[in-house]
Order: structure tokens, then sequence, then C-alpha cells
């Protein structure tokens, strides 16, 4: 199965306030006190719509997508 998409990580300067949750709640979950991605490569443009909402409202800039060129 292919891989291409974009990937998607959070970094450690997330100071967990949930928001990327309220916005895009299939793509982020809390491990401990920060945020993680559920699926850390999007195949999907509707789903990088998402993520990008998501990463727009970060208070920390902690969310970071890119072209996942792992295919
Ligand atoms: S919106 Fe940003 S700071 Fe808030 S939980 Fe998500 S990744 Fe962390």
């Amino acid at each position: 199965m292919s891989e291409q998409g974009w990937r998607v990580e959070v970094s450690r300067g997330c100071i967990g306030s949930g928001l990327c949750l309220s916005v895009a709640a299939d793509h982020f979950e809390f491990a401990g006190a920060r945020a993680k991605t559920v699926r850390g490569v999007l195949a999907r443009a509707e789903d990088l719509e998402a993520v990008r909402a998501a990463a727009e409202i970060c208070p920390a800039s902690a969310i970071s997508i890119s072209e996942n060129l792992s295919a």
C-alpha cells in the first residue's frame, strides 16, 4: 500500500491546549499532557484540510505538515 501523502507531526513544543482535538478530532489525541497524531501520514486532501486548520489554530505552532516522500 502506498504511503504517499502528507506527514503530520506534533513537536515537543505542544502545550496541551487541546485546540487541535477540537477542530480535528479524528486526527489528534492526547498522549499524556501532549497531543499526538492518530495517523502520522495522511492520504486524502480532506484530511489535509482538517489538519491544516488545526495547525493554524495551534497556539504553540507545534503541528508540522510535510510531504511524505517515503513512498
Ligand atoms: S493545538 Fe497545539 S498546543 Fe494544543 S494540544 Fe494541539 S498540538 Fe498541542
